[in-house]
């Protein structure tokens, strides 16, 4: 995109695909001799899916999670022909053939979408690649144990549907010392035991981050890659991939006791000078940040004034001296002074949340080089 792209955009989104990269090796350094996979869905958690996949296909990657059927159509092509695309939604009735054509492999939550894929694969002639997943204590997607027993000594359906991977997911992985992460291991490793020799997963983000016994044949990281804190129980070792700055559209000086923004909810107590930025929560910076969050200029603190509005933010920039911010300048929503985990726990909520709702209107640029480490104190 051209200069003209960039000065229309209120905001630029910096994805660094070089800590793309290095996350993935840290994450599969961590792991080895367990493979890494790389969770994809919802667009790349906002990245453009079509942008991370291949870069972590370079990287070695050949196991790529995404949601929804549509997700798995949509990538294939952008990735190498030997790479594995698994459906985690499960198998919708009515998808089966589309299924088959695309080449994705299905995730078996449920004993119907089994035996659908496995009338399926004999109809299409040919035995047809399955996960099955189990439910280890989440209660959202798998099976029961029960239920995947009854598949693990069905031959018919062994036949016609090869379990490529047994899984399940954890709840609690984000919090290290959480009984339930135990928990679900062992009541995993109970269902494994009637699949012999079908390699097992288990473990996301957090799940790499727990004791090797958690690792298994395959983990499954999505947010991590993207940046984000595997957990909360220690400094976050990912590199940031996501930058976010915002255009200054009008500074102004107001009085004491003139209110700032939607409902008036800050008035100011002294003279104060306000500064509007061209991106709101139409742009995915969520309403809730809105008298508690912050931008940064040259590493000052400037506070969100007022409620955020559909498409601006109104900053108290009295910290900076006057004159300092011009029409078009950039502040820094987050980068090397204000994390992506820290934005969300302002706005209370998590970074996936921040990163899957990244809007549409940024000017986006991919770069090979990594920003500069995030300050963990910001
Ligand atoms: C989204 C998802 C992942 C990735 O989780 P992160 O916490 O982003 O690493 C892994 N496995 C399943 C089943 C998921 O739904």
């Amino acid at each position: 995109m051209s200069d003209s792209d960039s000065a229309m955009a209120g905001g630029c989104l910096t994805i660094s695909l070089g800590a793309l990269r290095a996350n993935y090796r840290l994450i599969a350094a961590r792991v080895a001799p367990a493979r890494a996979a790389a969770v994809v869905k919802a667009d790349g958690y906002g990245l453009g899916a079509l942008h991370v996949a291949p870069v972590l296909a370079a990287e070695g990657c050949r196991d790529f999670f995404v949601a929804h059927l549509a997700e798995a159509i949509a990538l294939k092509t952008a990735l190498p022909t030997n790479a594995r695309l698994y459906v985690l939604n499960g198998l919708q009735p009515g998808s089966e053939t589309a299924c088959i054509a695309a080449g994705a492999i299905p995730v078996l939550n449920s004993l119907d979408q089994a035996r659908r894929w496995q009338a399926a694969a004999r109809g299409s002639g040919n035995p047809r690649d399955a996960v099955v997943q189990v439910d280890s204590g989440m209660s959202r997607l798998g099976m029961t144990p029960a239920e995947a027993g009854t598949l693990a000594g069905d031959a018919d359906f062994r036949a016609a549907v090869p379990v490529v991977l047994l899984m399940s997911h954890l709840a609690c992985a984000d919090t290290p010392d959480h009984p339930a992460n135990e928990a679900q291991r062992r009541n995993f490793a109970a269902a494994a035991a009637l699949f012999p020799g079908v390699p097992l997963s288990l473990a996301n983000s957090g799940g790499s981050f727990l004791p090797t016994d958690f690792h298994l044949a395959l983990v499954r990281p999505g947010v991590s890659l993207y940046g984000a804190a595997p957990n909360d129980a220690a400094p976050n070792p990912m590199r940031p991939v996501v930058a976010l700055d915002a255009r200054v559209i009008q500074v102004r000086t107001i009085p004491a006791g003139a209110g700032v923004g939607y409902g008036m909810t800050f008035t100011a107590d002294r003279e104060t000078r306000i500064a509007t930025i061209a991106a709101g929560y139409a742009d995915g910076l969520p309403r809730a940040l809105g008298n508690r969050g912050a931008a940064y200029y040259n590493g000052v603190r400037l506070p969100i004034a007022g409620r955020v509005s559909m498409d601006s933010i109104t900053l108290d920039v009295t910290a900076l001296p006057p004159g300092t911010l011009k029409l078009g300048d950039r502040v820094e929503l987050i980068g090397p002074h204000q994390s992506l985990d820290q934005l969300a726990a302002d706005a209370g909520t998590i970074s996936y949340e921040i990163l899957t709702s990244l809007g549409h209107r940024y000017h986006r640029v991919y770069r090979d080089s990594e920003p500069p480490a995030a300050s963990g104190a910001a």
